[in-house]
């Protein structure tokens, strides 16, 4: 199993996190990059700030990378 680096963390990545969310969703939009990361939940639409250590351990995997 491929582990999440920090340079996985970019604009627009689509992650899937351990945790849900209390609306069901697993899967978030990376919208802010910097010590906080800011993720936009893809279901409710709302916004969140984590840690980046803190996201790093919270991700399961990538869904996908915005390489198009
Ligand atoms: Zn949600």
């Amino acid at each position: 199993m491929s582990r999440v680096n920090s340079a996985d963390i970019q604009l627009d990545t689509i992650v899937r996190l351990r945790k849900k969310h209390p609306c069901g969703s697993t899967d978030w939009r990376i919208v802010r990059v910097g010590a906080d990361i800011g993720l936009l939940c893809l279901t409710c639409k709302r916004k969140l700030l984590v840690p980046r250590g803190k996201l790093l351990k919270q991700i399961k995997h990538i869904v996908t990378l915005n390489d198009e």
